[in-house]
C-alpha cells in the first residue's frame, strides 16, 4: 500500500501572519527506524510502513495535500517574556481527521531551519527523538493526554551539539500545536484582529461549547488542571513548563528534559537548564496557574475595554488551584485504594508522601507495592511506613476492591531515566532492540509481566541519571 495522507488543513487557512510557509529541508540518507502502526491506523494511514515512508517522514518528499509551515508564537521562558519564538525546527505538514473523528496535526520535528530558527540549526539528534517517542507513547498508555509519536527517521546526517551526534526527525501528532504563547504573540503586538481570529479557531477546534474568550479560558483551565494532577500522579516532571510549551488542548507537549521520579522528593529537578528549580515536581501546579494567568492576560486584550473582564478572568484563574487539588486528591486517593475521596483523605496521602521523601522510597514501586503488601520494604526505616499503614488500613477497611483499584491506579512500569539513556546509547550503536522492548512493555504499564521485572526495578546508585538535557 502506498502512502496517501488525507490532509484537511485548517490552520493553513488562517491569515498569513499566523505562520511562515516552509518546506522541510531534505536530508542525506533517510532511514525509518520507528513506525507506530496503531496510531497510523487511527489517522487513516497504512499500518505497515513501506520504504517510501522514510523519505516522507524525513521531509525529503512533501506528500500531496500537505501545506508545510512553521507556526508563529512567543512565550515566557523561565518567567522571562521572549517576544518571538515560533517553530524553529518543527514543520507542520498538515492535519488529518482520524477514524475517531478527531482532527490532529502531523508535524515533523527536526526538519531543518525556518524563519523562526534564530541561532539554531533546525535539527534534532537521535537521543531526544527516541526519548520523546518512548515517553510520549508511554504517557498515552498511562491514559494521560499527550502529543504522540508516529514515526522516527534517522537522517544519515550529523548534528553538532556538545559532540557530533546522529541526526533524526520525529513525526509528532497533536490535537493541535496551539499554545499559550500563540495567543501571547498577538496580544503583545496589540493585534486584536488576529487574537479574535485565533480565539474563534481554538474554540471551534477544541472547545466547541465554550462561549467567548472567557469560556475558552475556563476550558483550558479545566483541561490543564486535570493534566497537571495526572502528571503528579505518575511522578512526571515536565522540565520546561514555559508558556510556549503549555498546550491549549491540554495535552502534554514538548518532551525535552522531562523525567519520571525514581525516589520521591517534591523538590526533584532533572533538567540541566532549570538551575533555580522553577519547574520542580511539586511546583508544577503553581506554574500551571501562572501560565493560565498569562493566557488570561493575553485573551483580555481583545476586549474593547479589558478592565471590564479583569474580574471575571481572575476568578477563572483563581479557581484553578482548588481544581488541581481536587483532581490530585481523587487520583492519589485511588492510588492508595480509596474509590470516593473525602477531603480528610488529603492528610493521609500527604503523610505518606512526607514519609516517602524522608525514607528515599521509590515513587512508582511504593504505590504499586501497596497492592502487594511489600511497600514497607521501600522505606529506609520501615517503621515509618508501619505507623502510616495503621491509619490507612482502617480507612480502606470498607472499600469493596482496594487492591484492584491500587493496581489500576499505579503503573508497574514507567519509562525510567536510566532505561531511556540505556536505550539511546544502544540505538546510537545501531541496536534498536531496547527501544522496541521499552515501547512494547510501556504500552501496557499496569500489567506486570515477569519478563519485564528488570524494567520495574529502581536504578542502582551507579545507574541513577541525575540530570537530563534538551
Ligand atoms: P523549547 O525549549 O523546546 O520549547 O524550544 C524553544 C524555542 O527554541 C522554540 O522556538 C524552538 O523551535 C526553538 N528551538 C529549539 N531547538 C532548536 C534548534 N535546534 N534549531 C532551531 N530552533 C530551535
Ligand atoms: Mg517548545
Ligand atoms: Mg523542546
Amino acid at each position: 500500500m502506498s502512502l496517501h495522507i488525507p490532509f484537511d488543513n485548517s490552520f493553513a487557512r488562517l491569515p498569513a501572519g499566523f505562520y511562515a510557509a516552509q518546506k522541510p529541508h531534505p536530508v542525506k540518507a533517510p532511514r525509518l527506524v520507528a513506525w507506530n502502526g496503531a496510531l497510523a491506523a487511527l489517522l487513516g494511514l497504512p499500518e505497515v510502513a513501506e520504504a517510501e515512508f522514510a523519505g516522507v517522514f524525513a521531509g525529503n518528499l512533501v506528500p500531496e495535500g500537505a501545506e508545510p509551515l512553521a507556526q508563529l508564537y512567543s512565550g515566557h521562558q523561565f518567567g522571562q517574556y521572549n517576544p518571538q519564538l515560533g517553530d524553529g525546527r518543527a514543520i507542520l505538514l498538515g492535519e488529518v481527521v482520524g477514524t475517531d473523528g478527531v482532527r490532529r496535526d502531523i508535524q515533523l520535528k527536526g526538519a531543518g531551519r525556518t524563519p523562526f530558527s534564530r541561532g539554531g540549526d533546525g535539527r534534532a539528534w537521535l537521543g531526544p527523538v527516541l526519548r520523546e517517542y518512548v515517553v510520549s507513547e508511554a504517557m498515552h498508555a498511562l491514559g494521560i493526554p499527550t502529543t504522540r509519536a508516529l514515526a522516527a527517521v534517522e537522517t544519515g546526517e550529523e548534528v553538532w551539539r556538545e559532540s557530533v551526534l546522529p541526526g533524526a526527525v520525529l513525526t509528532r501528532v497533536a490535537r493541535s500545536h496551539l499554545r499559550v504563547g500563540t495567543f501571547q504573540v498577538f496580544a503583545a503586538r496589540r493585534d486584536v484582529g488576529s487574537l479574535k481570529r485565533l480565539t474563534e479557531f481554538a474554540i471551534a477546534r477544541h472547545y466547541p461549547g465554550a462561549e467567548g474568550p472567557m469560556g475558552l479560558l475556563a476550558a483550558v483551565r479545566d483541561a490543564q488542571a486535570e493534566l497537571i494532577a495526572a502528571w503528579l500522579s505518575v511522578g512526571f516532571i515536565h522540565g520546561v513548563m514555559n508558556t510556549d510549551n503549555s498546550s491549549i488542548s491540554g495535552e502534554t507537549i514538548d518532551y525535552g528534559p522531562c523525567a519520571f521520579l525514581d525516589v520521591y522528593h517534591p523538590e526533584t529537578v532533572f533538567s540541566s537548564i532549570d538551575r533555580g528549580g522553577r519547574y520542580a515536581y511539586a511546583n508544577q501546579p503553581d506554574i500551571a496557574v501562572w501560565n493560565l494567568a498569562q493566557l488570561a492576560t493575553a485573551l483580555i486584550q481583545q476586549y474593547e475595554d479589558p478592565q471590564t473582564v479583569v474580574e471575571e478572568a481572575s476568578e477563572i484563574v483563581h479557581a484553578m488551584p482548588g481544581m488541581i487539588h481536587r483532581a490530585w486528591l481523587r487520583r492519589f486517593a485511588a492510588k492508595i485504594g480509596i474509590a470516593e475521596a473525602q477531603e480528610a483523605d488529603a492528610g493521609l496521602v500527604s503523610d505518606l508522601l512526607v514519609r516517602m521523601a524522608e525514607n528515599q522510597a521509590d515513587f512508582t514501586n511504593t504505590f504499586r507495592a501497596l497492592a502487594e503488601g511489600t511497600a514497607r520494604d521501600q522505606f529506609t526505616d520501615p517503621a515509618a511506613y508501619d505507623a502510616w499503614a495503621e491509619g490507612w488500613r482502617a480507612r480502606i477497611a470498607g472499600e469493596a476492591d482496594a487492591v484492584g483499584l491500587i493496581r489500576r491506579s499505579n503503573p508497574a512500569v514507567i519509562p525510567r531515566n536510566h532505561r531511556i539513556e540505556e536505550m539511546i546509547a544502544a540505538a546510537v550503536e545501531g541496536d534498536y532492540a531496547p527501544f522496541h522492548r521499552l515501547n512494547a512493555v510501556l504500552a501496557r504499564p499496569y500489567d506486570d509481566p515477569p519478563e519485564a521485572a528488570d524494567l520495574r526495578r529502581a536504578p542502582l546508585p551507579e545507574e541513577v541519571v541525575p540530570a537530563t538535557f534538551c
